[in-house]
């Protein structure tokens, strides 16, 4: 009997469980079925007055266990307590398989438990299996984007890092009689190296918007300048959505790095992706083809996007955004 997947439960800032634990616990269930119904289960590193909060979350997301640690300072993350606190839980958990959400927080912890563990840590998953001998098959793209690897780890726990949008949560609640069980570890001898002096607001903001955004009017280098990128905010405005961008289309001072889909980018699947003067490249592709439905708008009736469209219009978009602005009027 498999000793179980664990899934790293981060708490964002505004005092919210991170969705990507609802993906990664729905991916989970499945993943488990494969290990004769492996136990599914959350580490929680908790302010003590939250708990109590998240429990129906729990619940309701197909997980038997909750391992939880509370402590008043966990309120804001800081790299070496959460480290601390979470390789000592991991130990007492000893999971097969760890998995962690590929945000900033989960980028910043997978590696330093991996480590302490002396395990193998596969980063920005994009995919993961169970083989037939219970390993977890972990692939990601490599090589640039050029290839996709499956990464086997021979140690215990098997560690997978996967970005938040990968994986969708469960359409429908997956109810569980789920244990709640505290750990307690030693953070005695803990001493912050580092301080939080504050959050920029507005960064995080911008972040958010692209990640839960349901229209994304996407531009490339095809947009060419300034006047190109502000047709798209008028039509992302238009249509309520948000403004995505190439890796180019960074690269040429067009639009922030914070809004960059791809491999090196976000990932996301808005239900609508307008990509304009995007030429579709497997590193741009990998971040946005989940999307529901995909516009591409492009010159060259052979560009790539145009293979992953649902709807294509060949031309160019400085003439046909501005017919679609006049139709949406
Ligand atoms: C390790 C690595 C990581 C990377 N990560 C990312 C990533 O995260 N995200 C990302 O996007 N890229 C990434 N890239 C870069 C990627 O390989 C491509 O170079 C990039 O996506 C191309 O951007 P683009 O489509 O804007 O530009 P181009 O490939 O130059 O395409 C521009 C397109 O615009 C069209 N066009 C021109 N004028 C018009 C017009 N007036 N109207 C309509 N269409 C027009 C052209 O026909 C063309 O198809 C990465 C590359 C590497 C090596």
């Amino acid at each position: 009997m498999s000793k179980g997947i664990l899934i790293y439960s981060e708490i964002t800032s505004a005092d919210y469980v991170h969705t990507v634990v609802f993906e990664l616990s729905n991916k989970a269930v499945e993943l488990a079925q494969k290990l004769d119904n492996a136990p599914v289960m959350a580490l929680l590193l908790v302010k003590p007055d939250l708990i109590n909060e998240y429990k129906e979350a729990f619940q309701k997301s197909g997980f038997d266990k909750v391992f939880y640690v509370v402590d008043e300072r966990f309120g804001a993350y800081s790299t070496d307590l959460f480290a601390k606190a979470a390789i000592q839980a991991v130990k007492q958990i000893d999971p097969e398989i760890m998995l962690i959400g590929a945000t900033c927080q989960g980028r910043d912890l997978a590696p330093r438990i991996s480590t302490a563990l002396h395990t193998g840590l596969t980063a920005d998953c994009t995919g993961l299996d169970i083989l037939e001998n219970g390993k977890l098959a972990a692939t990601r793209p490599t090589f640039g984007g050029q290839l996709m690897a499956t990464i086997l780890c021979k140690n215990l726990p098997q560690m997978a890092t996967v970005r938040p949008k990968v994986f969708k949560p469960a359409k429908e609640d997956i109810l569980r009689d789920t244990t709640f069980i505290k750990l307690s570890v030693d953070l005695s001898d803990y001493e912050p190296k580092t301080e939080i002096l504050e959050f920029s607001k507005k960064f995080v903001s911008e972040i958010n918007n692209l990640d839960s955004a349901d229209i994304i009017v996407a531009g490339g280098r095809g947009m060419k300048n300034a006047e190109g990128f502000e047709l798209l905010k008028r039509l992302a405005d238009k249509l309520g959505g948000t403004v995505g961008a190439s890796r180019v289309a960074v690269e040429m001072g067009l639009a922030s790095p914070d809004i960059q889909v791809g491999q090196t980018g976000k990932t996301v699947n808005p239900k609508l992706y307008i990509a304009c003067g995007i030429s579709g490249a497997l590193q741009h592709t990998i971040g946005m083809k989940n999307s529901a439905k995909i516009i591409g708008i492009n010159t060259d009736k052979n560009a790539p996007i145009f293979d992953i469209c649902d709807y294509g219009m060949v031309g160019d978009a400085f003439e046909i955004i501005p017919k679609l602005l006049e139709v949406l009027d």
